[in-house]
C-alpha cells in the first residue's frame, strides 16, 4: 500500500511525503509514484507518524505481563490496534518463580511475534533491585541487592532491554558496570538515591530514569535527588508518565525543556485496565481501583495507570503544551533510541507498523496497517 500526501518532519523541517508499506513494516519513504494496481491512501495533508514505542507497560485490554506467554500476545494484539508497534513488556516484583514464568513468556513473544500484534523489542525488568523506602505499588518482599547471578537465574535465555533498579543498593556499581557491558540499559528508579549516587551510577553506566519523580527522592533546592540529577545529567534518558495523574504539567515542561528533543520520553507504566471502564483489576497479583482515569492501591498508592500512548501523545500537545516535534519524538524516537533500537519509532524502510495519522488540530484520525482499508 502506499500513502500519499502525509505531513511529517525530516532533518530539515517539514515535508510532505509519501510511504510505502508491505509485509508489516515501512519499505521505502519519500517522493514516491504508485506501482501497477497498489492500493493508495491519500492522507490529504494530514500529519503520518511512525508506530508508538512504549518501554514501560505492564498490561492493557485486560491482559497482564505477569501472567505469561498467553498475555503478552493479547497485549500485542491491543497495542497495536491503539497504533503501538514496539514495546517493552514490563515485570512487577513477584517470587522468583512468577519473574521467571513471566520472563519466559515475554521472551517466547519476541522470538514468535504474535501475528498482527506490536513487536516485542525485550523485557523491562522493573524488580527486584528496589528500595523499600520507595516500594510504590511494588511488592517489597522480594526487594534485593543487585546482584548478576540473582539476575541470571531470573532472566534464563530473556533478552532483557532495560533494568529498574535503585543505585544505593550495595553492589549496584558492579551490576550497573556488567550489565551496561552487556547491552541491557539500566534505569535507575524506586530509588531514594541522592543526587550524588545518580552521577556515580550514570558514571558506572546507567543511561535512563524509570517514571521521574514517581516513587523516587524528591526534588528539592538544596538536595536535587533522583530527580534534579537526571534532569541534568545528559547521558540520562526520562521516562514520564503523560496521564496528567501521575505528574502536573508543568513538571512535564521542566522535564521537556531539560531533557527534550533526545532525552525525554513518555511511558504509559499501564495496567491491564487500560482501555477498559472503570472496576477492580489486579496488578502484581493484589487488587486495583479504577475509577476516572486513576489505578490505585485500597491505601491510595497510584499503581499504574490506565494510560495509551496514543492519550499520552494528544495529553502532551494539548495539556502540557509541549510543540508537536518534540511531543511525537517523546512517543516514538526517543523511546526506541532509550533501548538501542533506532530503526523503531522512525519512517524508515524496515520500521515495523503500523503508523498513526493526526489531523492538522492533532486529533487522532486512525491506525495505519498494510491492510487499513482507506479511512
Ligand atoms: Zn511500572
Amino acid at each position: 500500500m502506499l500513502i500519499r500526501n502525509a505531513r511529517g518532519w525530516t532533518a530539515a523541517g517539514e515535508t510532505v511525503l509519501s510511504v510505502r508499506l508491505d509485509r508489516g513494516a515501512v519499505t521505502a519513504c519519500g517522493e514516491l509514484a504508485p506501482l501497477p494496481g497498489e492500493q493508495v491512501l491519500d492522507l490529504a495533508g494530514d500529519w503520518l507518524l511512525p508506530g508508538f514505542v512504549d518501554v514501560h507497560i505492564h498490561g492493557s485490554g485486560g491482559f497482564d505481563a505477569m501472567r505469561g506467554e498467553a498475555d503478552v500476545r493479547g497485549m500485542s494484539r491491543v497495542l497495536r490496534r491503539l497504533g503501538v508497534a514496539a514495546f517493552c513488556p514490563t515485570t512487577m516484583s513477584a517470587s522468583p518463580e512468577e519473574t521467571r514464568r513471566a520472563l519466559a513468556g515475554i521472551e517466547a513473544v519476541r522470538r514468535r511475534p504474535e501475528p498482527g500484534g506490536a513487536r516485542v523489542l525485550g523485557a523491562h525488568m522493573e524488580a527486584p533491585f528496589l528500595s523499600p523506602e520507595k516500594a510504590g505499588a511494588q511488592d517489597s518482599a522480594w526487594f534485593c541487592d543487585p546482584d548478576r547471578d540473582a539476575f541470571e537465574g531470573l532472566r534464563g535465555e530473556t533478552l532483557v532491554k532495560l533494568i529498574t533498579l535503585a543505585p544505593e543498593r550495595p553492589g549496584s556499581e558492579a551490576f550497573i558496570r556488567w550489565a551496561a557491558a552487556q547491552g541491557i540499559h539500566v534505569s535507575l528508579g524506586h530509588s531514594a538515591a541522592d543526587a550524588e549516587t545518580v552521577h556515580r551510577a550514570a558514571d558506572w553506566g546507567a543511561d535512563h530514569a524509570t517514571h521521574l519523580f514517581n516513587a523516587a527522592s524528591p526534588l528539592l533546592h538544596r538536595a536535587p535527588g533522583l530527580p534534579g540529577a537526571a534532569l541534568t545529567d545528559g547521558r540520562v534518558f526520562c521516562e514520564l508518565i503523560c496521564d496528567g495523574v501521575h505528574l502536573h504539567r508543568d513538571i512535564v515542561r521542566l522535564a521537556v525543556k531539560a531533557k527534550a528533543p533526545e532525552r525525554a520520553l513518555a511511558i504509559t507504566d499501564a495496567m491491564e485496565a487500560a482501555g477498559l471502564p472503570d472496576g477492580t483489576y489486579a496488578l502484581g497479583g493484589a487488587p486495583v481501583e479504577v475509577r476516572a482515569g486513576k489505578a490505585q492501591r485500597p491505601d491510595g498508592t497510584l499503581a499504574g495507570s490506565v494510560l495509551t500512548m496514543p492519550r499520552a501523545l494528544h495529553w502532551l500537545i494539548h495539556e502540557a503544551g509541549v510543540d508537536p516535534r518534540t511531543a511525537c519524538a517523546m512517543c516514538t524516537s526517543v523511546p526506541a533510541a532509550s533501548v538501542g533500537e533506532p530503526c523503531c519509532g522512525r519512517l524508515f524502510p524496515g520500521s515495523p507498523l503500523p503508523l498513526t495519522r493526526w489531523t492538522s488540530g492533532w486529533e487522532m484520525a486512525g491506525v495505519l496497517d498494510e491492510d487499513a482499508l482507506p479511512l
